[in-house]
């Protein structure tokens, strides 16, 4: 996967935009009903990048959190001008900063690897049986052999 860096996105009105200076380390699609009401569609591709590499560079996005399965707040980022869904930030997963692909300037060089959620997949999708696939979400140590398997 190789995006021109710094990768940029925003929101549709443009109030808020962001950039990271690092290419994306991932990208999922999700079936939850998180992500589904979130975004209005089907299911969320969600990009995930490094957080140090990452920032807002006008307006912080408005947020509000639902409680993931970890018990924590996953918090989920919008323009509250236009009502975009921008992000997410996990305060489980610290370590990843999520993205919705849709906000990318140009997406169109991400390559999903995973879908995750399946047990809450709509029945009229098609989910695509060559990624890995996860009933809810991986396990801290699926995450780590993801993470590792990166370089
Ligand atoms: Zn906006
Ligand atoms: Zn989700």
């Amino acid at each position: 996967m190789s995006l021109t860096t710094p990768v940029r996105g925003g929101c549709a009105c443009g109030e808020i935009r962001y950039e990271s200076s690092e290419q994306p380390l991932f990208t999922f699609l999700c079936h939850c009903l998180d992500c589904r009401r979130a975004t209005g569609s089907a299911y969320a591709a969600n990009v995930f990048f490094t957080p140090s590499a990452f920032k807002f560079t006008g307006p912080e996005p408005k947020s509000y959190a639902t409680t993931g399965l970890s018990g924590m707040p996953l918090h989920h980022e919008f323009c509250g001008t236009c009502g975009s869904p921008v992000g997410t930030h996990s305060e489980a997963f610290t370590i990843i900063k999520g993205v919705r692909a849709s906000s990318l300037d140009d997406p169109s060089g991400l390559k999903p690897i995973a879908n995750l959620w399946n047990s809450s997949a709509l029945a009229w999708e098609t989910l695509d049986p060559d990624l890995l696939q996860f009933d809810t979400q991986p396990t801290e140590e699926e995450f780590g052999r993801i993470m590792a398997s990166l370089d």
